[in-house]
């Protein structure tokens, strides 16, 4: 260890603080000038031609190598408790003005109760500068301030840990109890933490491992984040190279396109690998995920590569995730405009804390607890609820069909937020809410209007009644995650009501208008960042302005949901499931056994149901008292349920 790692030891110890010198940096401005660069057209092979050509144009006025790059070399330990990561950061001061320090964020650090990356050691390559750690922000101040235009290229040693997830918490069972202990306990503990820096089943997930330029608002850093509610991370496009060594023989899911892959037999007793090496040029983000025995299942279409990664005992539900992300993909492609990238993989993850699905740019983690298995003796009970669908249609049980949304919602996350940035901190309805209703128009497509009808309900609207039903008030969907208080406010604002804004305005402007609009506004923002009214404002034109602009407030400011939505009670959201092949199960529950009535099933289920869809948490936060009860009364219902098994 030399003197900087140890001094910045030392620091934490004392107070969680550290800072850095530069050892061995090179002095001065002369030092900077010969930084070496990258070359930006290598990077961008990821990109489908169309988009490779036109990359400069997107990007403009800034120049294709003043776009953050990260470079990593990262490795993930035999047994895929811990990884290490060499990032060098190519940071272009692009703001115009003269910055004193480049601030970044390791978001892996910002949810949890302790941090789970440390900073081995730092400095920049070719220039002096000091760094200080403090959690999840790493502040970066050069000798000099960066001139506008100045380029600093910053060195990080990182390694972390992977959070080990047992199969039984990943399960449908085991996140629904989780759910409900987070409903009865207020929140709180592992609030915010998806499993995004994890291991289980095998499968090592690295999401939010990396160091990336913080967001600036009002022309200064972002240095924390006021709830660790959603999707953490930057908005902002860069590019990605990287070289991964992995366990001889596992499968490697990678944002962008594999440029080299190799194994390297073990020598003298030490362990083999699997190198990988991929490019991914104008993403928002990355993330590795592999597996010892993930098998993959794969699928062209639209001149696009779509790999489905699964463990061999989830052959049905991956194969079927597979078919989703394909047809997914055809409809959003021809309804919003094309897919950048040459890659898209779907991938089995050991998810917790409600998350569904988290998506990355040409990536998308799916809950493993849609997958089935692993489940737990009281979930034999559900078995046929939550299980196979009737006629082998794998969409059909409750498991298949929430399986089925959430790669669609994933998959629209490639739209929305990918290609098209947001602010997903201060305004979340933008993505959120578009992606639920691309999801119910990727229904609409595959099954027909009224199957379409139905998913929304049980998996789109079915947040907001939750909401209700748990004695929240309806209220404005446009505001910061902050500001929704908890988990079920914003689950059913941004996942439940928000979505119903899009076949609104559908129905007003009429079907060309609104799909000419959503494409056009995708063409406009593409590869960069939209105001979060922007594809309101682009459809408030001509004669529909004034029922486009009625629309907006009446679905994101006002208070309609209950008149727009229904009102509910748990036995009709449980009915929403129960309703066909379940009748006994239904009569079952309704009927009491052990405590168990209908609505506390609902209790069991609404913290997955409300929104499976999300790439935030959508489990139950807070809680009203009666919410408490519930928990109480569905967990002896729980214990019946298995005891009469
Ligand atoms: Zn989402």
């Amino acid at each position: 260890m030399d003197r900087s790692s140890s001094l910045w030891t030392l620091v934490a110890l004392l107070g969680g603080l550290g800072v850095v010198g530069c050892g061995g940096c090179e002095d001065g401005p002369a030092a900077e000038a010969q930084v070496q660069w990258f070359e930006a057209e290598p990077l961008l092979a990821n990109l489908r031609a169309e988009d490779r050509r036109g990359a400069a144009g997107f990007v403009a006025p800034r120049a294709l190598d003043a776009i953050p790059l990260h470079d990593l070399e990262v490795q993930v330990a035999d047994d895929l408790s811990t990884f290490t990561a060499v990032e060098e950061l190519y940071f272009t001061n692009t703001t115009g003005a003269e910055l004193p320090t480049v601030v970044l964020r390791l978001y892996g650090n910002a949810v949890g109760d302790a941090p789970r990356i440390r900073v081995r050691q730092s400095g920049c390559v070719g220039a002096r500068c000091a760094i200080a750690v403090e959690r999840s922000a790493i502040e970066v101040r050069p000798a000099a301030p960066l001139p506008a235009g100045g380029r600093l290229r910053i060195r990080l040693e990182l390694e972390g840990d992977l959070q080990r997830i047992d199969p039984q918490r990943s399960s449908l069972l085991g996140q629904a109890m989780e759910g409900m202990g987070r409903m009865a306990g207020g929140g709180g503990a592992g609030h915010g933490d998806y499993g995004l820096l994890a291991h289980g089943s095998g499968i090592a997930s690295l999401g939010n491992f990396y160091a990336t330029v913080a967001p600036r608002r009002e022309g200064a850093w972002v240095r924390g984040d006021d709830s660790t509610l959603g999707d953490l991370g930057a908005d902002g496009i860069v590019h990605f190279r990287a070289k991964v060594r992995a366990p001889q023989g596992a499968q490697v899911a990678i944002t962008g396109t594999t440029t080299a892959e190799r194994t390297v037999l073990g020598r003298n007793g030490q362990p083999g690998h699997t190198e990988v090496e991929a490019v991914a040029g104008l993403t928002r983000n990355f993330a590795i995920v592999l597996g010892r025995d993930f098998e993959v299942a794969t699928a062209e279409v639209d001149g696009v590569t779509v790999r489905s990664f699964f463990l061999p005992a989830h052959r049905g539900p991956g194969e079927a995730a597979l078919e989703t992300a394909r047809h997914a993909l055809h409809t959003f492609h021809q309804r919003f405009g094309p897919y950048p990238y040459r890659d898209l993989e779907i991938v089995e993850a050991p998810l917790v804390g409600g998350a569904g699905g988290v998506e990355f740019s040409g990536l998308v983690t799916v809950a493993q607890m849609f997958y089935g298995g692993g489940s737990g003796g009281a979930l034999g009970m559900l078995g046929g609820l939550l299980g196979g669908g009737a006629g082998g249609d794998p969409t059909g049980g409750m498991q298949g069909a929430m399986l089925d949304f959430v790669v669609a919602h994933e998959v629209a996350h490639q739209w929305w937020h990918g290609l098209v940035g947001s602010d997903a901190r201060e305004h979340p309805f933008v993505d959120e809410s578009l992606a639920q209703f691309s999801a119910m128009l990727y229904v609409e497509e595959r099954f027909g209007a009224e199957r379409a009808e139905q998913e929304g309900r049980r998996q789109v609207a079915s947040n907001y009644h939750f909401m209700r039903l748990q004695g929240h008030a309806d209220g404005a969907v446009d505001r910061p995650v902050a500001a929704f208080g908890d988990e079920m406010a914003y689950a059913g604002l941004v996942y439940g009501k928000g979505p119903y804004l899009y076949p609104a305005l559908r129905e007003a402007v009429g079907e060309r208008a609104f799909f000419a609009g959503i494409r056009d506004y995708v063409r406009t923002h593409r590869f960069g960042e939209a105001a979060p009214r922007a594809l309101v404002d682009r459809l408030a034109r001509g004669r529909h302005a004034r029922a486009v602009r009625r629309l907006e407030r009446h679905w994101l400011e006002e208070s309609h949901g209950d008149e727009d939505l229904g009102q509910a009670d748990f036995g009709s959201l449980a009915g929403a499931w129960l309703g066909d092949g379940a009748g006994g199960l239904g009569a079952l529950l309704g009927g009491g056994a052990g405590g168990a009535g209908g609505g506390d099933i609902m209790q069991l289920l609404g913290p997955l149901l409300g929104g499976g869809g999300g790439g935030a948490g959508t489990g139950a936060g807070g809680g009203a008292a009666g919410g408490m009860d519930s928990a109480e009364a569905l967990r002896d219902a729980l214990r019946a349920l298995e005891g009469m098994r």
